[in-house]
């Protein structure tokens, strides 16, 4: 990581801590900065995380977890007096139905935990670096968002749990930073995609995929109109490691610049499964925001980032996780196994 960012000393392997790190987004974080020689620990408590997403890292040298609740007092006692570089938050319900069904949990991990992450970081003299997201906008009135936009949330909507979690973390992070004087960082995410989604966390893409691989129609909320803009994974990572290695403060937007409709994204997956299914239109869920695309102005000139990974590609790699997902599950359910993984992951993620 560059010098100055994360203060790194002599001779020493880095240390960075990713909470979150046995989830979708957290496990590719941890598998990045074991790539580059650093070492990792992996605070997880499972609740919506997978064993199988970090089974790969296990033995490999640096590599460590720590099962724990990051909200819980103490939590990340291990790890006081360690020498640690960079500490990453992402330890967060962040499917919707993960944070419909664990509100409060939510709710405390970005108040609590928020506190427990920046703690640990400022104790240790470390970078921190908070995931947010672009539903920290709401259902935007600016369009595209720039990070300088404050949004337009519902604060007693049932998404508001999650939107307003993440408002406080970010609220948190800026007053530590400015009373403190910690050296933080946050990167709000737009919709992230690809290989390690769970295939029934309710989120666009597995459901429609998991829809098409029944045979079943696609569910489209609304008539289909409205857009969402969509990362792949890795191109997600690349901007979260820069901001790591950068001085920014943010909040600064990594996304997907392409535009697409839920409708449109439908009709590739119909395609792609060859499924001949059709799509099903149901009613709006509350407080679904209408447009959402990223400007990254300023990843693009502080960090020198931009999305590299085209929909046409990423797509084919996440269908294909998707299917040997659906795949282990069903062979899991021929022998009365189903259940045992709740996602129905192949058990050695790649
Ligand atoms: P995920 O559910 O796959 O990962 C979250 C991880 O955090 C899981 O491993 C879970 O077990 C862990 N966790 C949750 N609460 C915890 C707690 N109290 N203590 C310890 N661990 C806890 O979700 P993801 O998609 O990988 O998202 C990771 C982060 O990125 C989240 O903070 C999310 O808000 C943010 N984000 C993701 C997206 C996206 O599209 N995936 C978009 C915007 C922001």
């Amino acid at each position: 990581m560059r010098k100055g960012a994360m203060a790194p000393r002599a001779r020493r392997r880095q240390h960075a801590v990713v909470t979150g790190g046995a989830g979708f987004v957290g496990s590719h974080l941890c598998a990045a900065l074991i790539r580059r020689a650093m070492a990792v620990t992996c605070v997880d408590d499972f609740s919506s995380g997978e064993p199988a997403n970090i089974a790969q890292l296990a033995g490999k040298p640096g590599f460590r977890l720590v099962e724990a609740d990051l909200v819980k007092h103490g939590a990340l006692a291990a790890l006081r007096d360690t020498d640690i570089d960079v500490v990453f938050l992402l330890a967060s319900p962040a499917s919707p139905a993960d944070y419909l069904r664990r509100p409060i949990e939510t709710l405390e991990v970005g108040s609590a935990g928020t506190v427990h992450a920046l703690d640990l970081a400022q104790s240790a003299g470390a970078r921190f670096v908070l995931a947010s997201t672009s539903e920290v906008y709401g259902d935007p009135q600016q369009h595209p968002q720039r990070a300088d936009y404050w949004g337009n949330v519902n604060p007693v909507g049932p998404r508001s749990v999650y939107d307003e979690a993440k408002r406080f973390a970010e609220a948190l992070t800026a007053a530590y930073r400015r009373s403190r004087g910690a050296n933080t960082a946050i990167a709000r995410i737009f919709n992230t995609y690809g290989p390690r989604m769970r295939p029934r966390d309710g989120r666009m893409i597995p459901t429609f995929v998991m829809e098409a691989l029944a045979g079943q129609p696609l569910t489209v909320a609304g008539d289909g109109s409205q857009t969402r803009s969509v990362c792949y994974v890795d191109d997600v990572i690349e901007g979260l490691v820069a901001l790591a290695d950068s001085t920014l403060p943010g909040p600064v937007n990594l996304g997907g610049t392409a535009e697409l409709t839920v409708e449109q994204v439908a009709r590739d997956v119909l395609r792609l499964t060859g499924a001949s299914s059709g799509i099903r239109f149901v009613g709006l869920p509350e407080d679904d925001p209408q447009r959402r695309r990223p400007d990254t102005a300023l990843a693009e000139r502080e960090l020198g980032w931009r999305p590299r990974t085209e929909w046409d590609a990423g797509r084919g790699r996440t269908i294909q996780w998707l299917k040997a997902c659906d795949e282990a599950h069903n062979r899991a359910e021929a022998v009365g196994q189903a259940g045992a993984s709740p996602a129905g992951t192949p058990a050695q993620a790649s």
